[in-house]
C-alpha cells in the first residue's frame, strides 16, 4: 500500500475530495469547490483552497476583462499598430495597420515587415530601435495611399533588459498637414493681399509729400488713389471678418420664411448704380410666394455676392437673370449672366478662398477673391450646396440650394 493510499485511509475520504478538488483547479476549474468536511484541520485546508480558487477566478476574469478592453483598443484605434519579434517578423497587425500597408487577402502575422507596402521603411526603423533600444520616429508616404502622410514611431520592447520586439505606431496626419498649408497659404494671401494697396497709398502719400499736394492738376488724382485704396482695404478686412466668423463655428442662424422673390427685389433694388453704368438688364424670374428657412441677413450675404459678381463681371448691355425652383426639400437659386463664362479648368476651384480667374481684372473691379468663398460658408451653414455652371464665352450660372 502506497503513502497517498495509507493516507487516505488514515484521513478517510475528505483526503480524497481535497486531491480531486485540486486536480479540478489545476485545471483552471476555479468555480468548483471542495465539499467542507467535517475533520477539523483538513476542512480548514478544504476552505482555503476553495477561497484560493475564488480569489484566482476573480483575478482572472479581471485580467480577462483588461485584455478584452486592449483588444478592443487594438481592433478599433485610428492609429495603425504592428508589432514585431526581436527578427522583425510580424507577431500582431490591427485592421488599420492592415489597410494602411495595403494587407489583403492573407494573414500578415509571421510576415516580415520587408513584406509589406512601405516595408523598407518600416523594418529600417525596427530594426535601428532593436538594436539600438531607442525608439525612432520618422514620417512615411505608404505606396498603397500616395498622397496620405504617415507619423510613426518605432519603440522596442524590453524585458528584463533584453529586447524581445518592437511596436510599429503609425498615426495619419495628412488633415493636420493640410490644415497647416491651408493656415500658411492664408497668411501669405491675406498678406500679398494687403501689401498691395498699401504699397499704392504709401506712393501716392509720398508723391503728394515730395510736392504733388501743391500740384493743382495732378494732385487730387493722387488722394483719389489714395481714398480706393484705404475703401479697398476697408472691404478686404471686412471680407475676411465675414470668412473667419462664417468660419469660427460660433455663426449662429436666426431662421425665418424668407420670401425669395421680395428678398431679390429689395437687393436689386440697390444695384442701379452698377446697372445702369453698364447698361445691363435685370430679370428677377423667381416665383411669386416662394419661400426658404433662411437666416434673411445671411441669405441677403449670398444673393448681393453673386448679384454683384454677375454685374461686374457681365459684359456691357449683357442680361443678368435671377431665378429660383423648388426641388425635393430644398430650393435652387441660380444667378444667371452674360459675361465672359469660365474656363473649365477653373471651375474647381473657384469658390477657394483668393482664387481668382484673373487677378489683375478682378482687383481692377474691386474684387477681394473672397466673395465665393463667403457664399460657399454661408450656404453651408443653412445645410445647402453650391455650384456653377460655366462655359468661356457663355456666360455663367452660379447656383445654391436651401432647405424650404
Ligand atoms: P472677386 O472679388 O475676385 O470677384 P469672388 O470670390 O467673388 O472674388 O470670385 C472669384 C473669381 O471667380 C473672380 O475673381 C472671377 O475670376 C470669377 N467669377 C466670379 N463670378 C463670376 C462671373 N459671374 N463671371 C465670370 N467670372 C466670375
Amino acid at each position: 500500500m502506497n503513502l497517498i493510499s495509507k493516507l487516505k485511509l488514515f484521513l478517510g475520504g475528505q483526503f480524497g475530495e481535497i486531491i480531486t478538488g485540486s486536480k479540478r483547479f489545476a485545471a483552471g476549474d476555479f468555480d468548483y469547490r471542495i465539499p467542507a468536511g467535517s475533520s477539523g484541520e483538513l476542512r480548514k485546508l478544504s476552505e482555503t483552497l476553495n477561497y484560493m480558487a475564488g480569489e484566482i477566478s476573480v483575478k482572472m476574469r479581471e485580467a480577462e476583462l483588461r485584455r478584452l478592453e486592449l483588444e478592443a483598443a487594438f481592433r478599433d484605434m485610428s492609429e495603425a499598430i504592428l508589432i514585431t519579434d526581436g527578427a522583425g517578423v510580424i507577431t500582431r497587425i490591427n485592421p488599420r495597420a492592415r489597410l494602411l500597408m495595403g494587407v489583403k487577402d492573407f494573414d500578415a502575422e509571421g510576415m516580415r515587415l520587408s513584406g509589406l507596402s512601405g516595408g523598407p521603411e518600416l523594418s529600417s526603423a525596427a530594426i535601428k530601435a532593436l538594436t539600438s533600444g531607442l525608439p525612432v520616429y520618422f514620417e512615411m508616404e505608404p505606396a498603397s495611399f500616395p498622397g496620405t502622410v504617415l507619423s510613426v514611431s518605432a519603440s522596442p520592447i524590453i524585458d528584463n533588459g533584453v529586447i524581445g520586439g518592437c511596436v510599429l505606431v503609425a498615426r495619419d496626419i495628412t488633415g493636420p498637414r493640410k490644415l497647416e498649408a491651408m493656415r500658411r497659404d492664408f497668411v501669405a494671401n491675406v498678406s500679398h493681399e494687403l501689401k498691395t494697396p498699401l504699397t499704392a497709398i504709401r506712393g501716392c502719400a509720398e508723391t503728394l509729400l515730395d510736392g504733388a499736394l501743391e500740384d493743382k492738376e495732378h494732385g487730387p488724382g493722387f488722394a483719389r488713389s489714395i481714398c480706393e485704396q484705404a475703401v479697398r482695404l476697408d472691404k478686404l478686412v471686412d471680407d475676411l471678418l465675414k470668412i473667419s466668423y462664417a468660419e469660427s463655428g460660433q455663426a449662429s442662424l436666426e431662421k425665418a420664411p424668407v420670401e425669395l422673390k421680395a428678398l431679390a427685389e429689395d437687393i436689386s433694388g440697390g444695384m442701379s448704380a452698377i446697372l445702369g453704368k453698364k447698361k445691363l438688364s435685370l430679370a428677377n424670374l423667381i416665383p411669386a410666394g416662394l419661400s426658404v428657412s433662411a437666416d434673411r441677413d445671411k441669405l441677403s450675404q449670398v444673393l448681393i455676392n453673386l448679384l454683384d459678381n454677375a454685374a461686374k463681371y457681365d459684359r456691357e448691355g449683357g442680361r443678368i437673370e435671377i431665378s429660383a425652383a423648388p426641388q425635393e426639400a430644398f430650393v435652387k437659386v441660380s444667378v444667371r449672366d452674360t459675361g465672359p463664362g469660365i474656363p473649365a479648368e477653373h471651375l474647381p476651384r473657384i469658390f477657394e478662398r483668393f482664387y481668382r480667374v484673373d487677378k489683375a481684372r478682378s482687383r481692377e473691379l474691386g474684387g477681394t477673391g473672397l466673395g465665393l468663398s463667403i457664399v460657399k460658408h454661408l450656404v453651408e451653414l443653412h445645410g445647402g450646396a453650391v455650384g456653377v455652371e460655366s462655359a468661356e464665352g457663355r456666360g455663367s450660372a452660379f447656383w445654391f440650394t436651401l432647405p424650404r
